[in-house]
């Protein structure tokens, strides 16, 4: 490239190379301290004899990682690394009904209509309000009570608690303590 070639180019054209060059240079860099999804997937989470609870960030209860740039659901991520990819447009649900679990077996892939369909089944409709996981729109299941209790009793904070599990900090604070889902042990 000849000298001056650069400086002579509207700023427009100076911008989009520069922003280019900065994109190569990341992506350089990341590649050098390279982990691969598959080493950050199995680093944040944590199997028990069923699921494999998520112990990465999350988003309303759902476990998120990075995967090409972009924040993806955990347990969508898990699916495709172990089962293949999934289509666009298609979700990918709980046989066990723990949003922070990850475990492939325990992962389906359908479509929003299975995925209501799916709630009907398991009795999550309005018309059909019980305690614990059968509950209408119920976030909690068994085996997040008792994560959620267990980073209690270690010192997560209620506010943690809250953004983690995507729940009002009453919520929190009435689980936690067992004035509901008493039937937990
Ligand atoms: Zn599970």
């Amino acid at each position: 490239m000849a000298k001056g070639y650069f400086a002579s180019l509207p700023e427009s054209e100076r911008i989009e190379m520069a922003r280019k060059g900065a994109i190569a240079h990341w992506r350089q860099k990341a590649e050098q301290g390279k982990t691969t999804l598959w080493d950050r997937f199995h680093s944040k989470l944590r199997k028990t004899d069923g699921c494999w609870i998520w112990t990465g960030s999350t988003v309303r209860g759902y476990g998120c990682i990075r995967s090409e740039g972009k924040i993806a659901y955990a347990h969508r991520v898990s699916y495709e690394l172990f089962k293949g990819a999934v289509a666009a447009g298609l979700y990918v649900c709980h046989h066990c009904d723990v949003r922070l679990c990850v475990n492939p077996e325990h992962l389906f892939v359908g479509t929003a209509n299975d995925n209501s369909q799916d709630a009907k089944r398991k009795g999550r409709t309005r018309n059909n309000p019980a305690r614990g996981e059968c509950s209408p729109h119920a976030k909690l299941t068994d085996i997040t009570v008792r994560e959620l209790r267990k980073l209690y009793s270690e010192g997560m904070t209620q506010a943690d608690l809250s953004r983690r599990f995507g729940l009002s900090g009453s919520a929190i604070r009435n689980a936690a303590t067992g004035r509901t889902w008493a039937h937990v042990q």
